[in-house]
């Protein structure tokens, strides 16, 4: 098959963790069924293909589909019958179904639950999840210092926060001591549309903080099929990203391939989290990693991209709430 004439995708360090992940990281929230429908045999067909493909990070969250995502991955890193550490496993906390809450009691519960889910002794990362949404001196002062204790437990190894607007990273990272949180997960912000997390990437590195990065195909933008109904963006956005595609397929190129390529250029990303619930997906994502690393990127069609985006380069939508 295609997918044995592959290779494995490259490892990258994570900050200062020594975590080393796979440069394509398994997100898992469309095994929560968030962009439609996933039957079971795919979910582990697709996760057993992407580990022996060397992906070794897996993405989940209480929140995606509702505790469903945490439970098929659970099965589906159990299916695979390999020692605890040969996959790294990150989490969330404080953003679920019933709504938000970072407070250290509903936190230090909810690490015991998505255990139990996932069928885990410990994650290796687990993260405040959306802190937009949270109040962010409680983040600082309340979530993250119990999180150090889940961390002394041994429940978790390393601490992240998430959020799309990326001053909340440099709000707690400026007021937690050094060393507390150990990564950040950013999304939709490093892709062909909007690579503003470039900015931020020297602050990020003289913290030592790992940076993983969600997203690089824009959660559906830049696919042949297009977004979900529920997608955030601008019609404005919307339309360009379906003229990008339309432009690559007349190509003959795939606009998702390119997507993932010009993620994955960045070194200081140490994963580029993509989101998969099919075996043709990872195979096409760890194809275009391994075609990146032997031949470079399509530097031509990507400055084509990148001039059907200009009118809406670096566009991005409202999040959270407005802080005090
Ligand atoms: P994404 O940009 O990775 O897009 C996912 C969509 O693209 C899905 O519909 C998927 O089926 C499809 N897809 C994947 N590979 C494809 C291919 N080769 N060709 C065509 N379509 C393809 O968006 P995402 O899933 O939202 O983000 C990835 C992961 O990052 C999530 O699953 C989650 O784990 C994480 N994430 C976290 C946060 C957060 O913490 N706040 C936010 C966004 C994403």
């Amino acid at each position: 098959t295609m997918a044995s004439s592959l290779g494995k995708v490259e490892l990258r360090t994570l900050g200062n963790t020594g975590l080393k992940l796979s440069c394509v990281g398994f997100g898992a929230s469309p095994l929560g069924n968030v962009f439609g429908p996933v039957s079971e045999d795919d979910a582990i067909a697709s996760v057993r293909l992407a580990f022996s493909l060397g992906i070794n990070f897996f993405d989940t969250s209480p929140y995606y589909g509702g505790t469903l995502s945490e439970k098929v991955l659970g099965k589906t890193l159990k299916a695979l019958n390999v020692p605890r550490n040969e996959y790294i496993v990150s989490t969330k906390c404080g953003r679920y179904a019933e709504g938000f809450d970072f407070s250290a009691e509903r936190v230090t519960k909810s690490i015991d639950e998505s255990l139990a889910r996932l069928q885990l002794d410990y994650v290796d990362i687990l993260q405040c999840h959306d802190i937009e949404f949270g109040n962010l001196d409680q983040i600082v002062n309340e979530t993250i210092p119990a999180l150090q204790k889940l961390k002394e437990a041994g429940k978790i190894r390393f601490i992240g926060i998430t959020g799309l607007p990326l001053e909340v990273f440099t709000y707690v990272l400026d007021r937690v001591p050094p060393g507390t949180v150990d990564v950040i997960l950013s999304y939709c912000h490093y892709s062909v549309n909007d690579s503003t997390l470039d900015d931020l990437i020297p602050y990020l590195k003289s913290k030592g903080v790992g940076v993983i990065s969600a997203s690089p195909l824009a959660m559906g933008l830049l696919t042949e099929a297009g977004p979900p109904e529920w997608h955030p963006a601008s019609s404005e956005l919307k339309s360009a990203s379906q003229a990008a595609a339309a432009f690559c397929q007349k190509k003959g190129k795939n606009i998702s391939k390119l997507a993932m390529q010009y993620s994955l250029s960045n070194k200081d990303i140490s994963s580029v989290l993509v989101g998969m619930n099919s075996v043709k997906q990872v195979e096409e994502n760890v194809a275009a990693a391994i075609e990146l690393a032997n031949n470079g990127k399509d530097e031509e069609t990507l400055s084509e991209l990148e001039a059907i985006f200009k009118p809406v380069k670096n566009q991005t939508w409202p999040s959270g709430i407005q802080q005090s």
